[in-house]
């Protein structure tokens, strides 16, 4: 069972977990490799992945077989484990629980598509609406706080399945980065009355050196403080807290913005590693707590060193108004 244990100090939470270092190395898992066989994720491979826990298929075909357009079960090699109760216990100074949580893979295509910017606008809409499902169906179990969607793609970004996918993971906690975007929301709500991401998809579109690109219900841009070279935020336009509260049109319009954002940064950046992680309000929250969700996009350009470990801030060589432009200019 692995341990989720806090730092005493920051209060900062680990999850301990030894069986994730039997999974496969980076890259091993190609179409057809040697070494591994075929690839689990590809239709017609179905007995080669844990049970299925969803799936949108053709009428007429079944579970664990081919005729689906995308997939979802669990993590063959979870961080987390889905059985069991959480028991928070003190160990002297620290305190400690069971790593208890859901750790989910949502296979995106039957084919062996290794490069998400290859799907089409209907793709990215189905992958949208699995991320709803299960954040709706995970809500309902009381041990949940957070559910956690995100995608690795390249090896450098840390997958270790080329087919291409994304991973979500129920946690019993609230992480760390969301608490401090909440709290920093809250803050200057309580300020200012409004809303700081509202606020701020206001003046990038009105000053749009930071702007990579708008429809009618979401903003891209290059944040002002962007920690990595081209780091791309998606921003909603209508304020909510929360991603699977989003309406049907508007997840039309994202998979139409997420498409057009990871092909301009294929332009731009030639096919790069990245990672895209969903940020939104935890279960407990209400909706008038001041947070905005949205998701964010990392090429994976620069390794974090010395310096970032021992500060906490970041080196970023490119200025955002520069990688802003030259994602403008990529023609879709
Ligand atoms: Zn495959
Ligand atoms: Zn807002």
């Amino acid at each position: 069972m692995p341990q989720l244990r806090k730092d005493p100090v920051v209060g900062r939470w680990v999850i301990i977990s030894t069986d994730r270092a039997k999974r496969p190395t980076p890259r091993e898992h190609k179409r057809n490799s040697p070494r591994n066989g075929p690839c689990p994720f590809c239709e017609g491979n179905e007995g080669l992945t844990p049970p299925e826990i969803m799936a949108y298929r053709a009428a007429g075909s079944s579970r664990e077989s081919p005729g689906w357009t995308l997939r979802v079960v669990p993590n063959k090699f979870p961080a987390l484990m889905i059985e069991g109760e959480l028991d928070r216990r003190g160990e002297g100074v620290y305190d400690l629980m069971n790593g208890v949580g859901a750790h989910e893979v949502v296979v995106e295509t039957p084919n062996h598509e290794t490069n998400m910017g290859a799907l089409s606008e209907k793709q990215y809409e189905e992958i949208l609406w699995a991320y709803r499902d299960r954040i709706l169906d995970l809500r309902k179990d009381k041990r949940f706080r957070y559910v956690l969607i995100f995608k690795n793609q390249g090896s450098e970004a840390g997958a270790t399945m080329e087919h291409t996918h994304s991973q979500l993971i129920a946690l019993p906690i609230v992480p760390r980065t969301v608490t401090d975007e909440l709290v920093g929301a809250q803050e200057y709500y309580k300020y200012k009355e409004r809303c700081i991401y509202c606020d701020i998809v206001r003046q990038e579109i009105e000053e749009r050196a930071r702007v990579v690109s708008e429809n009618e219900n979401f903003a891209v841009i290059c944040p002002f403080a962007s920690r990595f070279p081209f780091e791309t935020w998606i921003l909603p336009k209508r304020h909510s807290s929360y991603f699977e509260h989003a309406s049907k049109q508007e997840y039309v319009d994202l998979s139409r913005s997420l498409r057009e954002t990871l092909i301009r940064l294929n332009g731009s950046l030639n096919d790069p590693p990245f990672n895209y992680i969903v940020h939104s309000m935890p279960f407990e929250e209400t909706e008038d707590g001041h947070y905005h969700w949205h998701i964010e996009v990392m090429p994976k350009l620069t390794q974090v060193a010395g310096f970032e470990w021992g500060t906490g801030f970041y080196i970023n060589p490119v200025t955002p108004e520069e990688a802003a432009l030259s994602l403008r200019e990529i023609a879709l």
